[in-house]
């Protein structure tokens, strides 16, 4: 089996081919390694290969990681974003610990955020998620209110803008895939000229990220092609 540090170069080289493919900079795709699942060891090997941005999931899980690797080395270089669904009963531990949110998909959320965020600390950076399938059962916005909401999160100070995020239904066919991810390119350039700060693309992940970048994004979420399959047997 590959390492994690050769998955992280063959992931990196992947994304510059696919950004050079459509004439984009290798460097505006910023990777996200997905650590959900996976140990402090597997995230141990991540950094010391040189990465250190990371995303997770569940609540107590994230916090576990970002509170051991608070007193590590490269404590100071590593951002922790929190990217799974958000309960308003967990708002606190999220805006106490994260440096990201991709996931905020209603104004309750984002003002818990914001008034939860400690005192000194930076700006949460936040993203809002967009259900770019239509599906009632999947978390997210719809397209019809996302501009509402971004004005009412424009406006806390805990708080800076940065983009949208989007987890498209499964599409094993690259227009398809290509398709989610342009209707969520679309809707940020809209936004843009409203809110400059919005910068920030999230999508793509291990089984769909040429055409995400084809589409746009800014940063890829990647787990599986990083850590390895996941083992869920400990979840609930
Ligand atoms: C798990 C997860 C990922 C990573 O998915 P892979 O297919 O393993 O790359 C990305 N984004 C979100 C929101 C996730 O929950």
């Amino acid at each position: 089996m590959a390492s994690i540090k050769q998955n992280i170069e063959q992931i990196t080289h992947q994304i510059r081919l696919a950004t050079e493919k459509c004439g984009r900079k290798p460097d505006s795709v910023q990777l996200l390694a997905v650590s959900k699942t996976k140990p402090i060891t597997a995230i141990q090997e991540a950094i010391d290969a040189g990465h250190f941005a990371f995303g997770e999931n569940y609540v107590q899980e994230g916090v576990e990681k970002v509170q051991h690797f608070a007193t590590t080395p490269h404590a100071e270089q590593l951002k922790w974003h929190f990217i799974g669904p958000i309960q308003s009963n967990k708002t606190k531990h999220i805006a106490e610990h994260f440096d990201w949110v991709h996931s905020v998909d209603r104004e309750k959320i984002a003002r818990r955020l914001n008034d939860q965020r400690p005192e000194g600390a930076k700006p949460l950076q936040v993203l809002l998620q967009v259900n770019t399938s239509g599906e009632t059962s999947k978390s997210g916005t719809d397209f019809a209110s996302v501009s509402e909401l971004a004005a009412a999160i424009a406006t806390m100070p805990n708080i800076v803008l940065r983009g949208l995020m989007s987890i498209p239904e499964r599409a094993d066919d690259y227009e398809s895939q290509l398709r989610a991810f342009q209707s969520l390119s679309k809707a940020l350039q809209v936004l843009q000229q409203t809110h400059p700060s919005m910068d920030t693309l999230s999508m793509g992940m291990s089984g769909d990220m040429d055409a995400a970048i084809e589409a746009g994004s800014t940063m890829v979420r990647i787990g599986t092609a990083l850590f390895g399959a996941r083992d869920y047997s400990n979840k609930a």
